[in-house]
């Protein structure tokens, strides 16, 4: 079998004494370093105390909302679980006992809501499947870490919109 003409020997360059001993080239990374150190306009901002402005289009954390009556929205129609590709959501429907009309808006609610946060996607179809406009996905609140499984699990405490002083 014959090599084609352009097949070259590769040769290994020979190190000059400045690059053997490296210090030139740490010397000139320290030097992009110290310009950037005092540069105005860096890249870098001092998080958590300073945040960026989030996008509009930002899908962060849920909340289940109130109504402008204090009143929870959500039905458990079931809705969103249904819609939901990462099968996050589980809910326990309760029918509204008598005297409870102030805590919820119809006859049938949610006693247990839960979304498990390492399954969810944040694609936003829960929120667009709900009819009563219960489910959003806040623009400016990010889904926190976590420190342990058990701490993923989202319920009614952590979702539901805290009620509004009057
Ligand atoms: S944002 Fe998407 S993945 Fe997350 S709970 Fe809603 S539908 Fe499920
Ligand atoms: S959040 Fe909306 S879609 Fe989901 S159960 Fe409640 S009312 Fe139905």
């Amino acid at each position: 079998m014959q090599l084609s003409n352009r097949s070259k020997r590769v040769t290994n360059k020979k190190m000059t004494f400045a690059e053997k001993i490296y210090l030139p080239a740490i010397a000139g990374g320290l030097a992009i370093t110290l310009k950037h150190f005092f540069r105005k306009n860096t890249a870098t901002i001092k998080y958590p105390e300073q945040q960026r402005p989030m996008s509009r289009i930002f899908r962060g954390l849920h909340i289940l909302k109130r109504d402008e009556e204090g009143r929870e929205r959500c039905t458990a129609c079931g809705l969103c679980a249904l819609a939901c590709p990462a099968e996050a959501i589980t809910m326990v429907a309760e029918e509204r006992k008598k005297g409870e009309e102030h805590l919820y808006r119809e006859e049938k609610y949610a006693s247990t809501y839960e979304i498990n946060m390492l399954r969810c996607i944040f694609c936003g179809l829960c929120e667009e499947a709900c009819p009563k406009e219960a489910i959003f996905l806040q623009n400016d609140v990010m889904a926190p870490a976590f420190y342990s499984r058990d701490e993923v699990i989202y319920g009614k405490d952590k979702l539901v919109e805290p009620l509004k002083k009057k």
